[in-house]
C-alpha cells in the first residue's frame, strides 16, 4: 500500500512539474516545436496515469492531504450525475484525466469518485453540455 501511494504521489509532482514546466516556456515565449514536445508527453502519459489511478483507487483514498488536514476518502469533493439531465454521451469519460467516470452497463457512472481533484470542477463546465454533472456548491477549506 506504501508503495502503491508512493506512486500516486509522483506521477501527481511529475503531472505539477509538466505543467510548470510548459507554464514558463509560454512565459519565455520557447520555440512552439519544443512546447508541443512537453504537450505530447502530457496526452501520452494521459491513458496510463487513468489506469494506475483506477488500479490504485483504494490506496489514493488513504493519501494524506495535509492543507486539508485529512485523507482523501474524508474530503467529499467529488462529481454525482443529475441522470434526469444526463444523454450518455460518454464525454466526461474521456474528458477526465483521473478516471473518475465509467462506463457500466453501457450507464456512464461515477466510479472513482475520490479520484477527482479537490476542489476542481471542470468537466462539469468544459465537457458537459448537458449540465448534468453536480459539484458541491462550497468549495473545500484547506486547514490552517
Ligand atoms: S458528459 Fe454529461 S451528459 Fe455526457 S455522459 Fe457525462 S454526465 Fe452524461
Ligand atoms: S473535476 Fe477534473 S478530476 Fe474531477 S471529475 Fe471532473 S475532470 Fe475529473
Amino acid at each position: 500500500m506504501n508503495k502503491q501511494k508512493e506512486l500516486l504521489k509522483k506521477i501527481r509532482e511529475f503531472m505539477i512539474l509538466n505543467l510548470e514546466i510548459k507554464k514558463l516556456m509560454n512565459a519565455l515565449n520557447v520555440d512552439e516545436e519544443v512546447y508541443n514536445i512537453y504537450e505530447e508527453i502530457t496526452k501520452m502519459v494521459r491513458e496510463p496515469n487513468k489506469i494506475i489511478y483506477k488500479k490504485f483507487y483504494n490506496a489514493g483514498k488513504e493519501i494524506y492531504y495535509k492543507e486539508y488536514g485529512r485523507k482523501r476518502k474524508d474530503i467529499a469533493w467529488f462529481p454525482t450525475i443529475d441522470y434526469e439531465k444526463c444523454k450518455n454521451c460518454k464525454k466526461c469519460i474521456d474528458f477526465c484525466p483521473k478516471g473518475v467516470y465509467e462506463l457500466e452497463n453501457n450507464k456512464t457512472i461515477v466510479k472513482y469518485p475520490f479520484n477527482c481533484i479537490i476542489n476542481c470542477n471542470a468537466c462539469s463546465y468544459m465537457c458537459c453540455e448537458n449540465n448534468a454533472i453536480i459539484f458541491p456548491e462550497k468549495k473545500i477549506d484547506k486547514y490552517n
